[in-house]
């Protein structure tokens, strides 16, 4: 057996969540060979090693970064959690922790999962660019910690020291395996609490298939080499094309 090349090694923090595994199973498709790391675990998958643990302790990510040059993370606490102590402690204080984490096991490429929300404030955005603001009074506490994330991430991108980092803002995923969006519609609809239409019925949200979303995170993270653009960037996704690796 041919061992994978270094540079294929990953790892996807919060790679038991609904994005997380699908992007797993992909990664794998390509040929990396992934560790998981998450504060709980999803039926497991062939190849991948598994680490428990909660993302704002340093001591128990950094075997999972062990050997690693890319790190996805995708782990966040469910927005309908709305626990705003949780937010921050996971979000923030955790995303500061995988920082330093990476720097400490040498990893050399981060791909961050932020959201869309973070230019939302509130009034109809169309084709919106990554050049929009951040939201100034972000929609609730988990967007204002995801905007938070976000600056944290790209700023932390550094040529010099050899670290890059990038970010995917996706707005709502679906797909299979998706544990809140499309099952709380449903639910919501079959309780009769689907009644009322606010506006004309012609409002437009974005929805993105969770397949594009994890074509967009390789794609940006097979692009992040120094001499590229998109390094310490956001990036909006959304569905176009069906994908073909
Ligand atoms: P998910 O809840 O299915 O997965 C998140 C994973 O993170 C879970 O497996 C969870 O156990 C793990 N996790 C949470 N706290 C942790 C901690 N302290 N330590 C270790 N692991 C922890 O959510 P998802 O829908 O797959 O979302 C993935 C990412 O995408 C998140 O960053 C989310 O903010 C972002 N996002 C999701 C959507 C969407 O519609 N689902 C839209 C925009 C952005």
């Amino acid at each position: 057996r041919i061992r994978p090349q270094s540079n294929k090694r990953c790892a996807v923090i919060g790679g038991s969540g609904f994005l997380g595994r699908h992007l797993v199973e992909k990664l794998l498709d390509r040929g990396y060979s992934v560790s998981v790391f998450d504060i709980r675990q999803s039926s497991e998958l062939p190849g991948v090693s598994f680490h428990q643990g909660d993302l704002c302790d340093q001591q128990a990510l950094l075997p999972a970064l062990k050997d690693v040059s890319l790190v996805f993370h995708c782990a966040s606490p469910a927005p309908a959690s709305d626990d705003r102590a949780l937010f921050e402690r996971v979000n923030i204080q955790g995303t500061q922790t995988v920082l330093r984490a990476c720097m400490e096991a040498g990893v050399q490429k981060l791909v961050l999962t932020s959201s869309a929300s973070v230019v939302f404030e509130g009034t109809d955005i169309k084709n919106g660019r990554e050049d929009l603001p951040y939201a100034k009074k972000p929609i609730d506490y988990y967007t204002q910690t995801k905007i938070v994330q976000e600056k944290l991430v790209l700023e932390a991108c550094d040529k010099q020291k050899g670290f890059l980092t990038v970010a995917i803002r996706p707005h709502g995923i679906f797909g299979p395996g998706d544990p809140q969006l499309v099952p709380i519609l449903v639910d919501t609809a079959r309780r009769g609490k689907m009644k009322v239409i606010i506006g004309d019925g012609s409002n437009l949200v974005d929805f993105t298939f969770v397949e594009n979303v994890v074509h967009g995170h390789i794609l940006a993270a097979e692009r992040l080499r120094p001499d590229s653009p998109i390094c310490g960037k956001p990036y909006h996704i959304t569905n176009d094309e069906p994908v073909r690796f």
